[in-house]
Formats: C-alpha cells, sequence, structure tokens
C-alpha cells in the first residue's frame, strides 16, 4: 500500500481539511509502534456504562482514605474580602482522590476543549484531541518521544528553552537551529536551511518553538513568520511543537498574532501542529497541570506512553483546577490571566527602568512582550557572558543564566538571561547596581590586558 501523500486529506467538515489517520503511523517513532495498551486501562472507558456493574480495576476504596473533605479559598476581585470559598463535593472529592482516565479527569477535558475554541478557534471533533499530562513538560517529552528515533534531524529555534534541549539530547536527536531575533524566529534562515538540505538526508521531523514571550528571549513571533513557517511544514513536511505556555502572559501591542493552532484550521491538511498549554504560570507551577492538543494519532501514542510510566497525572491537582476554572467560567478566566499578564507588565517596566538606569551603554537588550525574561548582551565581554557570571557576578551577590544554557549544540555568547517574576524593585536595582560593577570593572581589565 502507497503511503498517504501529505496533501491526502480525510475529511472536509466546516471546510476543515483534516489529515486522515493513515498519515501518521509512518511519521511516528519506532517506539511509539511498539508501545501496548494496558488490558486494564483499555477498558476503563466501558465502566461508566449506565448499569454495569464493574469488577474491573483494583480501584483503593476511598472509604479507607484518611482525607474527608477540602476547602480552600481563591482569590475573588469581587467579594468584599477579596476571596471566595471552594468546597469539593463527595462526588468531587471521590474523583480527586481516585485513579482517573490516562488522558484526564472528563469534565477537565471538557473545559480545556471549550476553551481552546475560544482561544484558538478549534472546535471539538474535527480531528484533534486533549491529553493533560503532569505539566507542559510531561507532554512535551511523551510528544517529542512519540514521532523521534536517535540520530533523526530537528529544528529548533536558537536559544531555547533548555528544559527541552535535555529532550532532544537524550533522544540523540541531530539539532539543526533556527535563528530567532526580537520578531521571534527567522522563518528566512529556516527557508534557506531547508531549500540547501542535502538531497540524500532525511528531512527534519519536527520544528520545535515557544512562539510567545519565548523562554529565554522574552520575544514573540510575528504573524508573517508564523505563516512562513506553516507554509514551510508543509512544503517540507514536518511537525510544528507549539511550547507556548506565556500565549496568557502578553502584555505586548493589541494585536497579538494567533497560535501555530489556530491559522493552522484555515489550511490544507490540519494536523501538523501539536500545541503544549501550561497551567503553571497562570494557576500554580506546584499543581503540575499542563495538557496537550493535536491529532489523535500522535496523542494517542502518548496516552501509552503515560500508561507505562505514570498512568495518569494527578487527579486530586486535575480537581482543584477543575474547580478553579469552573468557578471563574471563560470570562473569568479571562479576566485573571489580563491581572496576571498585567502583574508581568509592570514587573518588565521596573525591571527596564532599572536597567537603563545601570546598564545603558554597557548591554543590550530588546523589551520583552510577554512571559516573564529579559534577555540581554553584555557589551565589551569579548562575546562570552559564562565566565563574567558564573564567577566575578556570583562572588559579588548576583545570579543571572548566562546564555550559552539555552543553544542546542556548544558555543560562546555574550547573552545572559535574568528572570523579572519575582524581585521587588529595590532587589531589582540592587541586583543591576552589582552586575553593572562587575561589567565596569572586567572592561577596564581586559582594556589594561
Ligand atoms: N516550556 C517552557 C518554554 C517553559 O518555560 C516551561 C517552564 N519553565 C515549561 C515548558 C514547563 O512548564 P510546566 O510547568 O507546564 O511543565
Amino acid at each position: 500500500m502507497s503511503e498517504p501523500t501529505a496533501t491526502h486529506v480525510d475529511a472536509e467538515s466546516n471546510s476543515v481539511q483534516v489529515l486522515p489517520a493513515s498519515f501518521y503511523p509512518s511519521r511516528l517513532s519506532h517506539a511509539s509502534h511498539r508501545r501496548r495498551e494496558d488490558g486494564i486501562r483499555a477498558l476503563l472507558p466501558l465502566e461508566s456504562r449506565p448499569g454495569l456493574i464493574s469488577l474491573l480495576v483494583g480501584k483503593p476504596n476511598s472509604e479507607t482514605f484518611p482525607i474527608t473533605s477540602m476547602q480552600f479559598n481563591i482569590r475573588d476581585t469581587a467579594s468584599p474580602n477579596g476571596e471566595a470559598t471552594m468546597q469539593l463535593t463527595e462526588e468531587e472529592l471521590n474523583d480527586g482522590l481516585q485513579y482517573t482516565f490516562t488522558n484526564g479527569l472528563p469534565a477537565l477535558r471538557e473545559w480545556l476543549f471549550g476553551l481552546q475554541e475560544r482561544l484558538h478557534g478549534r472546535r471539538k471533533g474535527e480531528g484533534w484531541t486533549i491529553t493533560i499530562g503532569a505539566g507542559s513538560q510531561d507532554m512535551i517529552f511523551k510528544g517529542v518521544n512519540a514521532l523521534i528515533n536517535p540520530g533523526d534531524a530537528v529544528l529548533i529555534e536558537a536559544p531555547v528553552y533548555a528544559g527541552t534541549l535535555t529532550i532532544f539530547h537524550t533522544l540523540d536527536a541531530e539539532m539543526i537551529e533556527v535563528e530567532t531575533d526580537g520578531h521571534g524566529v527567522c522563518s528566512h534562515s529556516m527557508r534557506e536551511i531547508l531549500e540547501n538540505w542535502p538531497p540524500s538526508k532525511p528531512k527534519p521531523k519536527l520544528f520545535y518553538t515557544v512562539p510567545y514571550g519565548s523562554n529565554p528571549t522574552g520575544s514573540t513571533a510575528t504573524l508573517e513568520r508564523r505563516l512562513e513557517v506553516l507554509a514551510l511544514s508543509r512544503e517540507h513536511d514536518f511537525f510544528i511543537l507549539e511550547d507556548d505556555p506565556y500565549y496568557n502572559l502578553y502584555f505586548g501591542p493589541a494585536n497579538r498574532p494567533p497560535s501555530y493552532f489556530e491559522l493552522e484550521r484555515d489550511l490544507p491538511e490540519v494536523g501538523r501542529v501539536l500545541r503544549f498549554d501550561s497551567l503553571s504560570k497562570i494557576m500554580s507551577s506546584g499543581l503540575r497541570v499542563g495538557f496537550a492538543s493535536g491529532p489523535e494519532a500522535i496523542l494517542r501514542v502518548m496516552d501509552l506512553h503515560s500508561q507505562a510510566v505514570n498512568l495518569q497525572a494527578s487527579s486530586f491537582s486535575q480537581m482543584i483546577a477543575l474547580k478553579v476554572l469552573s468557578a471563574w467560567g471563560y470570562d473569568g478566566f479571562t479576566a485573571h490571566t489580563a491581572r496576571v499578564a498585567q502583574f508581568y507588565r509592570e514587573k518588565r517596566d521596573v525591571f527596564e527602568a532599572a536597567m537603563q538606569r545601570h546598564l545603558a551603554g554597557l548591554a543590550e537588550w530588546t523589551s520583552p512582550e510577554a512571559g516573564m525574561f529579559f534577555w540581554f548582551k553584555l557589551l565589551g565581554m569579548e562575546g562570552d557572558s559564562e565566565y563574567i557570571i558564573r564567577t566575578t557576578a556570583l562572588e559579588r551577590g548576583v545570579l543571572a543564566l548566562p546564555g550559552a544554557a539555552f543553544y542546542p549544540n556548544p558555543r560562546k555568547t555574550a547573552y545572559v538571561r535574568a528572570s523579572f517574576s519575582l524581585l521587588p524593585e529595590d532587589q531589582v536595582n540592587e541586583a543591576l547596581r552589582r552586575l553593572r560593577e562587575v561589567i565596569v570593572e572586567v572592561r577596564k581589565a581586559n582594556k589594561r590586558g
């Protein structure tokens, strides 16, 4: 049987042209093909049949669990004391304390389907699905494992979130860096890489990107660049892994670009974007709740991976998240995330004012439009921030991250990442004052030497 071509489409529903299930098997990793369904979890969905008596799962009896009720408070701007009390019902508590489905608590998945429709215009039933994981990191790890074999080439924007580099390193992927600037990934460089690709070498299987408020650069990819990347993904047959934990922490100009997940809906061949969202930055990083949205064939393999390693993300965390999200509703969610974005915008402004005060002429930067990081270049350091940050600056009591940590392949860089999410203004000023002293000293010493 010949392999379905990239132009082959399965269904046309509401004008969305979805790639067929047969498109995916040849693009999945060898490990994905070896994954098997756990015999118990395969039958788990049948338990919800009305009237059925289930002898299936070895679920522990919740009567033996020590926790008998759960109440907590959330911030509530409408209430006089600024808080509202949430109380889990008996059923919610039971569900939260018990095993659930591998892809997540059904009610939370439903809520998230509604969210994705509102935020990205993608409707349930149009060839994609959602799986909830223990943070988006968990989902990214499983997503990459679903697609990559050792030695496969992957396109990675550079610099990039260091937490995913470990995944690609472990899988021995060949990381091809695509440069970025203040407008996100340089799609023209990606085109050049792909157009000059050696004919005998298999093309990259995926492109990994953090398109909003990139960690570490803080930049957001423009619409034009996103569209060019989407066009390239079709011309050169690769998946786009859209890691977007800062989507809701955007505080740049009002005409924000749509996500890749949204943009692909209007193209032929929907099903090349695997999107990752996280509740870490907008609700709690300790709850460990993130989710993937994308082609059913890929998410199915990710679920089988979960069945082998952790069965599911915590039901309890998912239940707490669900309780808060349901209390907010979608409008409340939007109001909350707008407040969070405004919070970080103010932090950004404080940090930038301190940068102007202490580092003008000593460093270069572009103001971030989302997220919680400043990415700046130390001037006069001979292209290397590693030594000064790890030794002199540390001795003077200021710690930032040398930029080299964010490049797929070893290199020297004059860039540094500083996080502005936590520090109050006086500490920001003190940290950057200390950094200034160190830079001035090292520059003098360099001149003398
Ligand atoms: N992707 C990016 C770009 C991140 O910055 C982070 C967290 N630092 C993650 C993924 C992982 O987030 P989570 O807490 O959802 O696992």
